[in-house]
């Protein structure tokens, strides 16, 4: 993880997600990318919203509109291979910079500001620890599952 002050421009697209698809928008989330996402709004306000905000639509429905991408496959791979192709997703990705929550970039944290938010055994063992300015979930580089750091790694091979 790195500060937020050294934001790459490369993560320019923001997105928009739909019901459907919260798997890939945590997903997308976890690789660093500007995700909001919505449970009940209808297709036309996903739609002004992503225009209001320049955000790219994900979605299921099979609709034309210049800000909106049909995600053709259910498959969680599938999708992030497709947007891969279109918005180097995996190229330009920024694992772990960005709540998978709430989606606000995390921000460093002194080290003394989260004694006894964090397991004792975290505390004596890491020593860099980012706070999301939304809803205060610590994270550090080993709180992302094991499972979620091999992921990312095989989603690189995957281009
Ligand atoms: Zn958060």
């Amino acid at each position: 993880m790195k500060d937020k002050t050294n934001h790459d421009p490369k993560q320019g697209t923001r997105f928009l997600v739909d019901v459907m698809l919260g798997k890939l928008a945590r997903w997308l989330r976890v690789l660093g990318w500007d995700t909001e996402y919505r449970k009940d709004k209808s297709i036309d306000e996903l739609l002004d919203r992503a225009a209001r905000e320049g955000r790219v639509l994900l979605t299921r429905k099979q609709l034309e509109h210049e800000r909106l991408v049909y995600i053709k496959s259910e498959i969680l791979e599938e999708q992030l291979k497709q947007l891969e192709r279109q918005f180097g997703v995996i190229t330009d990705a920024r694992p772990f910079t960005r709540c998978i929550e709430c989606n606000r970039m995390l921000e460093r944290t002194d080290k003394k500001t989260v004694r006894g938010r964090v397991p004792f055994y975290t505390y004596s063992t890491q020593e860099s620890f980012y706070t999301c300015p939304g809803c205060g979930k610590v994270y550090w580089p080993g709180s992302h599952h094991q499972a979620m750091l091999k992921k990312v790694e095989e989603l690189k091979t995957l281009k």
